[in-house]
């Protein structure tokens, strides 16, 4: 049991909870397996723009591959 998602840092708690003990609910399908990395990366870049709106989708992409290489789920892989 996590208190945050292991593959993007978000709280366990309250709208983020899943059907994972260790995924929030934007990393995870309905059966609790993780979504494709390619998926999760595009919505924490969806996220980065959502508080920086001016953040171009390549620039967010980038920063949302350097964010989650410092997460335990990615951090061994790539
Ligand atoms: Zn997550």
């Amino acid at each position: 049991m996590a208190t945050v998602c292991y593959a993007c840092g978000a709280p366990l708690v309250g709208d983020f909870k899943g059907q994972s003990d260790i995924y929030c609910k934007g990393c995870c399908d309905g059966r609790g397996q993780l979504k494709p990395r390619a998926d999760i990366q595009r919505g924490i870049a969806q996220w980065f723009r959502s508080w920086q709106p001016n953040l171009d989708e390549s620039t967010s992409l980038k920063r949302a591959d350097l964010y989650m290489r410092a997460m335990p789920e990615w951090a061994d892989k790539g």
